[in-house]
């Protein structure tokens, strides 16, 4: 039985101040999580003390939206992985398609910073995802199983709660447009059955597997129906309080 997870990426919004203020009134208004659903924040790297701080005791995790390939070193501007861990961070996202697209981010790299968050003690979030002229020409599980193997390459998770893959098409990522319930399954299926190969069926029976992409409280609850569709990685959905409360309480059955 996995237990689902619903993890709420920033991305480049909030001061620390205003995640402050959100972090408050977040815990006020969950109370307790439901119980068997994980929740976490992703918020940029100088709100990361903040989550430390604010999320301290509360069950809530938090991780990082990226970190370095190297472990440390003369690299100006980058944040390594230990350095997230040692603030009590749980994830590092790794492989977002932003990251992907704007900082042209290979999946080669991305599988060096996937090892260096899992050396640092770190459970990577794995993005893959297809552009729609991949999905519109029918080969979007072909690109994004290829995409997943060159991101693991070296890769050595240990157990299935050392990963978590999140399957996002890049066309459905703040743009409104959700994959079908149907699709988001599929790919989830055939993400699943890749990581057996890969790591073993046990392995593969335990990882989590989220979808993203414009998930929202309206459509949450069927994307969450199929059933190797483990949660959610949710972007703009997860800036108001409300909403993402909202999709907690879905991954709960609530
Ligand atoms: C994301 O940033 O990973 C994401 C899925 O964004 P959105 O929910 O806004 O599409």
């Amino acid at each position: 039985m996995r237990t689902p997870l619903v993890a709420g990426n920033w991305k480049m919004h909030k001061t620390p101040s205003e995640a402050r203020v959100w972090f408050n009134e977040f815990l006020d208004e969950l109370g307790a999580a439901p119980p068997g659903v994980e929740v976490a924040l992703l918020p940029s790297h100088p709100l990361l003390p903040v989550a430390a701080e604010e999320l301290a005791g509360s069950g809530v995790a938090f991780g990082a939206q990226d970190v370095s390939a190297h472990a440390w070193g003369a690299y100006t501007g980058e944040v390594s992985a230990l350095q997230v861990a040692d603030l009590g961070a749980r994830y590092a996202v790794v492989g977002h398609s932003e990251r992907r697209r704007y900082w042209r981010e290979p999946s080669e790299l991305v599988a060096a910073k996937a090892d260096q968050a899992l050396k640092a003690g770190l459970t990577p979030i794995l993005c893959v995802g297809e552009p729609l002229e991949v999905r519109e020409a029918g080969g979007a599980v072909a690109y994004v199983l290829d995409q997943l193997r060159r991101s693991l390459a070296g890769v050595e998770p240990g157990g299935p709660d050392r990963l978590v893959v999140a399957y996002e098409p890049v066309w459905a990522i703040g743009t409104g447009r959700t994959a079908t319930p149907a699709d988001a399954e599929t790919m989830a299926a055939a993400l699943r059955e890749e990581l057996a190969v890969r790591y073993g069926a046990g392995f593969a029976e335990g990882v989590r597997v989220l979808y993203g992409g414009s998930i929202k409280p309206e459509n949450f609850a069927e994307i969450l129906a199929g059933a190797n569709v483990d949660g959610g990685l949710v972007g703009g959905a997860s800036l108001e309080v409300a909403s993402f409360l909202r999709l907690v309480l879905l991954a709960g059955g609530l």
